[in-house]
Protein backbone atom coordinates (compact mmCIF):
# COMPACT_ATOMS: atom_id res chain seq x y z
CA UNK A 1 0.00 0.00 0.00
CA UNK A 2 1.32 3.41 -0.95
CA UNK A 3 0.08 6.63 0.64
CA UNK A 4 -0.93 7.95 -2.80
CA UNK A 5 -3.65 5.29 -2.92
CA UNK A 6 -5.19 6.32 0.41
CA UNK A 7 -7.26 9.18 -0.92
CA UNK A 8 -8.48 11.74 1.58
CA UNK A 9 -5.70 11.01 4.08
CA UNK A 10 -2.72 12.94 2.74
CA UNK A 11 -2.45 15.25 5.76
CA UNK A 12 -2.02 12.41 8.22
CA UNK A 13 0.19 10.58 5.66
CA UNK A 14 2.50 13.60 5.67
CA UNK A 15 2.73 13.53 9.46
CA UNK A 16 3.58 9.84 9.31
CA UNK A 17 6.34 10.14 6.70
CA UNK A 18 7.80 13.06 8.67
CA UNK A 19 8.05 10.83 11.75
CA UNK A 20 9.92 8.16 9.80
CA UNK A 21 12.21 10.67 8.06
CA UNK A 22 13.09 12.18 11.44
CA UNK A 23 14.12 8.75 12.73
CA UNK A 24 12.00 9.18 15.87
CA UNK A 25 9.89 6.10 15.39
CA UNK A 26 8.17 4.80 18.48
CA UNK A 27 8.42 1.00 18.54
CA UNK A 28 4.80 0.48 19.61
CA UNK A 29 2.05 2.64 18.17
CA UNK A 30 -1.70 2.67 18.21
CA UNK A 31 -3.47 3.83 15.04
CA UNK A 32 -6.86 4.87 16.32
CA UNK A 33 -9.56 5.33 13.69
CA UNK A 34 -12.11 3.57 11.49
CA UNK A 35 -10.76 0.99 9.07
CA UNK A 36 -13.09 2.38 6.38
CA UNK A 37 -11.36 5.74 6.90
CA UNK A 38 -8.05 4.03 6.20
CA UNK A 39 -6.51 3.34 9.64
CA UNK A 40 -5.29 -0.12 8.60
CA UNK A 41 -4.27 0.99 5.10
CA UNK A 42 -2.22 3.82 6.69
CA UNK A 43 -0.53 1.40 9.08
CA UNK A 44 0.46 -0.83 6.16
CA UNK A 45 1.61 2.14 4.05
CA UNK A 46 3.61 3.40 7.06
CA UNK A 47 5.37 0.02 7.39
CA UNK A 48 6.04 -0.09 3.65
CA UNK A 49 7.48 3.44 3.69
CA UNK A 50 9.68 2.49 6.65
CA UNK A 51 11.10 -0.47 4.71
CA UNK A 52 11.29 1.16 1.27
CA UNK A 53 14.89 1.43 0.07
CA UNK A 54 14.11 4.24 -2.37
CA UNK A 55 11.74 6.67 -0.59
CA UNK A 56 10.37 9.39 -2.84
CA UNK A 57 10.18 13.01 -1.66
CA UNK A 58 8.00 15.50 -3.52
CA UNK A 59 7.88 18.74 -1.55
CA UNK A 60 6.74 20.20 1.75
CA UNK A 61 3.13 19.00 1.30
CA UNK A 62 1.78 22.28 2.69
CA UNK A 63 -0.68 22.57 -0.21
CA UNK A 64 -2.38 19.34 0.84
CA UNK A 65 -0.45 17.11 -1.55
CA UNK A 66 1.75 14.22 -0.49
CA UNK A 67 5.23 15.25 0.68
CA UNK A 68 6.69 11.73 0.33
CA UNK A 69 5.81 8.13 -0.42
CA UNK A 70 7.37 4.69 -0.82
CA UNK A 71 8.62 3.94 -4.34
CA UNK A 72 6.41 0.92 -5.04
CA UNK A 73 9.22 -0.70 -7.05
CA UNK A 74 12.07 -1.77 -4.77
CA UNK A 75 12.08 -5.42 -3.64
CA UNK A 76 10.64 -4.53 -0.22
CA UNK A 77 7.83 -2.46 -1.77
CA UNK A 78 6.96 -5.19 -4.26
CA UNK A 79 6.56 -7.75 -1.49
CA UNK A 80 4.63 -5.27 0.66
CA UNK A 81 2.27 -4.52 -2.24
CA UNK A 82 1.28 -8.18 -2.24
CA UNK A 83 1.34 -8.33 1.58
CA UNK A 84 3.84 -11.15 1.20
CA UNK A 85 6.91 -9.59 2.84
CA UNK A 86 8.42 -12.16 5.18
CA UNK A 87 8.98 -9.50 7.88
CA UNK A 88 5.35 -8.35 7.87
CA UNK A 89 3.13 -10.22 10.31
CA UNK A 90 -0.62 -9.73 10.54
CA UNK A 91 -2.86 -10.58 13.50
CA UNK A 92 -6.63 -10.10 13.52
CA UNK A 93 -9.82 -11.45 15.13
CA UNK A 94 -10.77 -14.98 14.13
CA UNK A 95 -13.48 -17.44 15.05
CA UNK A 96 -14.40 -21.01 14.22
CA UNK A 97 -15.66 -21.52 10.68
CA UNK A 98 -16.83 -24.44 8.56
CA UNK A 99 -13.19 -25.21 7.67
CA UNK A 100 -11.49 -24.30 10.99
CA UNK A 101 -13.60 -26.12 13.54
CA UNK A 102 -11.53 -25.62 16.70
CA UNK A 103 -8.91 -23.31 18.25
CA UNK A 104 -8.79 -20.71 15.47
CA UNK A 105 -5.90 -18.24 15.25
CA UNK A 106 -4.60 -15.74 12.73
CA UNK A 107 -2.15 -18.33 11.37
CA UNK A 108 -5.01 -20.40 9.91
CA UNK A 109 -6.54 -17.47 8.07
CA UNK A 110 -3.53 -15.72 6.51
CA UNK A 111 -4.48 -16.26 2.88
CA UNK A 112 -8.18 -15.45 3.46
CA UNK A 113 -7.19 -12.27 5.29
CA UNK A 114 -4.92 -11.15 2.44
CA UNK A 115 -7.74 -11.80 -0.03
CA UNK A 116 -10.09 -9.81 2.19
CA UNK A 117 -7.65 -6.87 2.36
CA UNK A 118 -7.24 -6.99 -1.39
CA UNK A 119 -10.97 -7.21 -2.03
CA UNK A 120 -11.80 -4.16 0.12
CA UNK A 121 -8.65 -2.22 -0.72
CA UNK A 122 -7.62 -2.57 2.98
CA UNK A 123 -10.68 -0.60 4.06
CA UNK A 124 -13.08 -3.43 4.92
CA UNK A 125 -14.84 -3.25 8.28
CA UNK A 126 -14.90 -5.94 10.95
CA UNK A 127 -18.40 -6.94 9.79
CA UNK A 128 -17.07 -7.23 6.23
CA UNK A 129 -14.36 -9.55 7.54
CA UNK A 130 -16.83 -11.79 9.39
CA UNK A 131 -18.98 -11.95 6.30
CA UNK A 132 -15.90 -12.73 4.22
CA UNK A 133 -15.07 -15.62 6.59
CA UNK A 134 -18.66 -16.80 6.24
CA UNK A 135 -19.46 -16.62 9.96
CA UNK A 136 -22.64 -15.38 11.51
CA UNK A 137 -21.71 -15.43 15.18
CA UNK A 138 -19.48 -12.35 14.93
CA UNK A 139 -17.63 -13.23 18.11
CA UNK A 140 -14.12 -13.00 16.76
CA UNK A 141 -11.20 -12.61 19.14
CA UNK A 142 -7.44 -12.29 19.01
CA UNK A 143 -6.35 -15.09 21.24
CA UNK A 144 -3.54 -16.58 23.28
CA UNK A 145 -2.26 -18.63 20.36
CA UNK A 146 -1.79 -15.40 18.43
CA UNK A 147 0.20 -14.01 21.36
CA UNK A 148 2.47 -17.07 21.44
CA UNK A 149 3.00 -16.76 17.71
CA UNK A 150 3.69 -13.03 17.97
CA UNK A 151 6.23 -13.43 20.77
CA UNK A 152 8.01 -16.20 18.85
CA UNK A 153 7.98 -14.15 15.65
CA UNK A 154 9.52 -11.13 17.32
CA UNK A 155 12.26 -13.23 18.88
CA UNK A 156 13.52 -14.27 15.44
CA UNK A 157 15.83 -12.06 13.42
CA UNK A 158 14.32 -10.18 10.49
CA UNK A 159 14.71 -12.23 7.32
CA UNK A 160 15.45 -9.59 4.78
CA UNK A 161 17.49 -7.10 6.74
CA UNK A 162 14.47 -4.86 7.08
CA UNK A 163 12.30 -3.73 9.96
CA UNK A 164 10.20 -6.53 11.36
CA UNK A 165 6.64 -5.27 11.52
CA UNK A 166 3.73 -6.71 13.46
CA UNK A 167 0.29 -5.30 12.72
CA UNK A 168 -2.57 -6.16 15.08
CA UNK A 169 -5.85 -5.22 13.43
CA UNK A 170 -8.80 -4.56 15.77
CA UNK A 171 -6.48 -4.61 18.76
CA UNK A 172 -9.45 -4.00 21.08
CA UNK A 173 -10.45 -7.61 20.32
CA UNK A 174 -7.41 -8.99 22.11
CA UNK A 175 -8.43 -11.05 25.10
CA UNK A 176 -6.75 -10.30 28.43
CA UNK A 177 -4.43 -13.31 28.27
CA UNK A 178 -3.24 -12.30 24.81
CA UNK A 179 -2.64 -8.74 25.95
CA UNK A 180 -0.68 -9.80 29.04
CA UNK A 181 1.54 -12.07 27.03
CA UNK A 182 2.73 -9.29 24.73
CA UNK A 183 3.26 -6.57 27.36
CA UNK A 184 6.94 -7.35 27.67
CA UNK A 185 7.35 -6.94 23.91
CA UNK A 186 5.66 -3.56 24.10
CA UNK A 187 7.93 -2.47 26.94
CA UNK A 188 11.24 -3.86 25.85
CA UNK A 189 11.28 -4.07 22.10
CA UNK A 190 14.03 -5.83 20.24
CA UNK A 191 15.94 -3.53 17.92
CA UNK A 192 14.49 -3.28 14.42
CA UNK A 193 10.96 -4.20 15.39
CA UNK A 194 7.77 -2.18 15.13
CA UNK A 195 4.39 -3.10 16.60
CA UNK A 196 1.42 -1.30 15.09
CA UNK A 197 -1.96 -1.72 16.76
CA UNK A 198 -5.01 -0.64 14.82
CA UNK A 199 -8.26 -0.06 16.71
CA UNK A 200 -11.48 1.83 16.20
CA UNK A 201 -12.27 2.79 19.77
CA UNK A 202 -10.03 3.82 22.61
CA UNK A 203 -12.69 2.95 25.18
CA UNK A 204 -12.50 -0.78 24.59
CA UNK A 205 -8.69 -0.92 24.57
CA UNK A 206 -7.05 -2.42 27.63
CA UNK A 207 -5.32 0.27 29.65
CA UNK A 208 -2.20 -1.88 29.90
CA UNK A 209 -1.89 -1.63 26.12
CA UNK A 210 -2.88 2.05 25.92
CA UNK A 211 -0.23 3.02 28.43
CA UNK A 212 2.50 1.31 26.41
CA UNK A 213 1.70 2.55 22.91
CA UNK A 214 2.08 5.91 21.27
CA UNK A 215 -1.26 7.17 20.06
CA UNK A 216 -1.74 8.23 16.45
CA UNK A 217 -5.27 9.49 15.88
CA UNK A 218 -6.54 8.86 12.34
CA UNK A 219 -9.11 11.46 11.25
CA UNK A 220 -12.06 10.37 9.08
CA UNK A 221 -10.65 12.30 6.12
CA UNK A 222 -8.52 15.32 5.26
CA UNK A 223 -11.58 17.47 5.99
CA UNK A 224 -11.32 16.37 9.59
CA UNK A 225 -7.59 16.32 9.15
CA UNK A 226 -7.55 20.07 8.74
CA UNK A 227 -9.39 20.39 11.99
CA UNK A 228 -6.99 17.92 13.49
CA UNK A 229 -3.98 19.86 12.18
CA UNK A 230 -5.56 23.00 13.62
CA UNK A 231 -5.99 21.24 16.91
CA UNK A 232 -2.32 20.25 16.79
CA UNK A 233 -1.24 23.84 16.09
CA UNK A 234 -3.39 25.04 18.95
CA UNK A 235 -1.90 22.35 21.12
CA UNK A 236 1.59 23.60 20.29
CA UNK A 237 0.53 27.03 21.47
CA UNK A 238 -0.89 25.66 24.69
CA UNK A 239 1.90 23.21 25.20
CA UNK A 240 4.21 25.55 27.06
CA UNK A 241 1.44 26.68 29.32
CA UNK A 242 0.36 23.08 29.90
CA UNK A 243 3.93 22.04 30.63
CA UNK A 244 4.21 24.74 33.29
CA UNK A 245 0.89 23.75 34.82
CA UNK A 246 1.97 20.12 34.87
CA UNK A 247 5.32 20.83 36.54
CA UNK A 248 3.69 22.98 39.24
CA UNK A 249 0.98 20.38 39.86
CA UNK A 250 3.34 17.41 40.12
CA UNK A 251 5.61 19.28 42.57
CA UNK A 252 2.62 20.13 44.75
CA UNK A 253 1.45 16.52 44.66
CA UNK A 254 4.82 15.23 45.62
CA UNK A 255 5.02 17.50 48.64
CA UNK A 256 1.23 17.54 49.07
CA UNK A 257 1.12 21.22 49.83
CA UNK A 258 -2.62 21.64 50.42
CA UNK A 259 -2.87 25.42 50.25
CA UNK A 260 -1.13 25.78 46.92
CA UNK A 261 -2.77 22.62 45.54
CA UNK A 262 -6.19 23.99 46.35
CA UNK A 263 -5.38 27.27 44.58
CA UNK A 264 -4.07 25.34 41.57
CA UNK A 265 -7.27 23.26 41.37
CA UNK A 266 -9.47 26.38 41.68
CA UNK A 267 -7.57 27.96 38.83
CA UNK A 268 -7.99 24.98 36.47
CA UNK A 269 -11.61 24.44 37.51
CA UNK A 270 -12.39 28.05 36.56
CA UNK A 271 -11.42 27.32 32.94
CA UNK A 272 -13.79 25.80 30.36
CA UNK A 273 -14.41 22.07 30.29
CA UNK A 274 -12.77 21.66 26.91
CA UNK A 275 -9.63 23.27 28.23
CA UNK A 276 -9.68 21.17 31.38
CA UNK A 277 -9.99 18.09 29.20
CA UNK A 278 -7.22 19.22 26.86
CA UNK A 279 -4.91 19.76 29.82
CA UNK A 280 -5.74 16.37 31.34
CA UNK A 281 -5.03 14.66 28.00
CA UNK A 282 -1.72 16.48 27.88
CA UNK A 283 -0.92 15.45 31.47
CA UNK A 284 -1.84 11.83 30.74
CA UNK A 285 0.37 11.79 27.66
CA UNK A 286 3.22 13.51 29.53
CA UNK A 287 3.02 10.92 32.30
CA UNK A 288 3.08 8.09 29.77
CA UNK A 289 6.08 9.63 28.01
CA UNK A 290 7.90 9.76 31.35
CA UNK A 291 7.18 6.07 31.85
CA UNK A 292 8.51 5.16 28.41
CA UNK A 293 11.60 7.21 28.99
CA UNK A 294 12.18 5.59 32.35
CA UNK A 295 11.28 2.06 31.39
CA UNK A 296 12.21 1.64 27.74
CA UNK A 297 15.18 4.00 27.87
CA UNK A 298 13.69 6.18 25.14
CA UNK A 299 15.06 9.68 24.75
CA UNK A 300 12.89 12.41 26.27
CA UNK A 301 10.11 13.44 23.91
CA UNK A 302 8.83 16.32 26.00
CA UNK A 303 10.58 19.40 27.22
CA UNK A 304 8.85 20.68 30.34
CA UNK A 305 10.78 23.92 30.20
CA UNK A 306 12.38 23.16 33.58
CA UNK A 307 15.78 21.50 33.54
CA UNK A 308 15.57 19.98 37.02
CA UNK A 309 12.14 18.52 36.32
CA UNK A 310 13.25 17.25 32.88
CA UNK A 311 16.14 15.38 34.47
CA UNK A 312 14.41 13.75 37.39
CA UNK A 313 10.62 13.52 37.29
CA UNK A 314 10.41 10.57 34.86
CA UNK A 315 12.05 8.37 37.50
CA UNK A 316 8.81 8.63 39.51
CA UNK A 317 6.76 6.86 36.84
CA UNK A 318 7.40 3.15 36.97
CA UNK A 319 5.75 -0.15 36.17
CA UNK A 320 4.31 -0.03 39.71
CA UNK A 321 2.20 3.06 39.20
CA UNK A 322 1.84 3.76 35.47
CA UNK A 323 -1.40 1.84 35.09
CA UNK A 324 -2.98 3.39 38.15
CA UNK A 325 -2.05 6.84 36.93
CA UNK A 326 -3.39 6.15 33.45
CA UNK A 327 -6.69 4.84 34.85
CA UNK A 328 -7.02 7.83 37.17
CA UNK A 329 -6.63 10.22 34.21
CA UNK A 330 -9.15 8.24 32.15
CA UNK A 331 -11.71 8.31 34.96
CA UNK A 332 -11.34 12.03 35.50
CA UNK A 333 -11.52 12.83 31.78
CA UNK A 334 -14.74 10.82 31.57
CA UNK A 335 -16.10 12.57 34.66
CA UNK A 336 -15.36 16.00 33.14
CA UNK A 337 -17.08 14.89 29.92
CA UNK A 338 -20.13 13.91 31.95
CA UNK A 339 -20.20 17.37 33.55
CA UNK A 340 -19.07 16.22 36.97
CA UNK A 341 -18.16 18.89 39.52
CA UNK A 342 -14.74 19.91 38.20
CA UNK A 343 -13.21 20.98 41.52
CA UNK A 344 -14.12 17.70 43.22
CA UNK A 345 -13.00 15.59 40.24
CA UNK A 346 -9.66 17.41 40.02
CA UNK A 347 -9.06 17.19 43.76
CA UNK A 348 -9.79 13.44 43.73
CA UNK A 349 -7.44 13.00 40.81
CA UNK A 350 -4.76 14.98 42.65
CA UNK A 351 -4.96 12.67 45.65
CA UNK A 352 -4.87 9.54 43.46
CA UNK A 353 -1.77 10.82 41.68
CA UNK A 354 -0.11 11.81 44.94
CA UNK A 355 -0.68 8.31 46.34
CA UNK A 356 0.49 6.65 43.12
CA UNK A 357 3.70 8.71 43.02
CA UNK A 358 4.57 7.53 46.50
CA UNK A 359 3.99 3.93 45.45
CA UNK A 360 6.50 4.01 42.63
CA UNK A 361 9.08 2.00 44.51
CA UNK A 362 6.73 -0.93 44.74
ZN1 LIG B 1 10.33 1.02 -2.29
Amino acid sequence: MQFKDIKGQYIIANSLTKIIDSGRISHAQLFLGDTVSGSLALAIAYAQYLNCTNRQHYGDGNDGSLRADSCGECPNCKKYQQLLHSDLHLYFPTTTTSSVKSSPSSAEFQSEFREFLDHFNQRGSLDDWYEFMGVESKQGMIRERDADDLVKTLALKAYEGSYKVVIVWMADKMNGVMANKILKNLEEPLPGTLILMVAESRDRMLSTILSRTQLCRIPRSDGDGVLWAGEMALRKEWEQEFAQLYVTWMRQLFKLNMASLSAWVDDLASKGREQQKAFLLYAQEATRECFLRNNAGLPPALDFGDEKFNMSFHKMITIHNVERLNNAFNETIRAIERNAHAKIALMELSFSISRALKKNAG
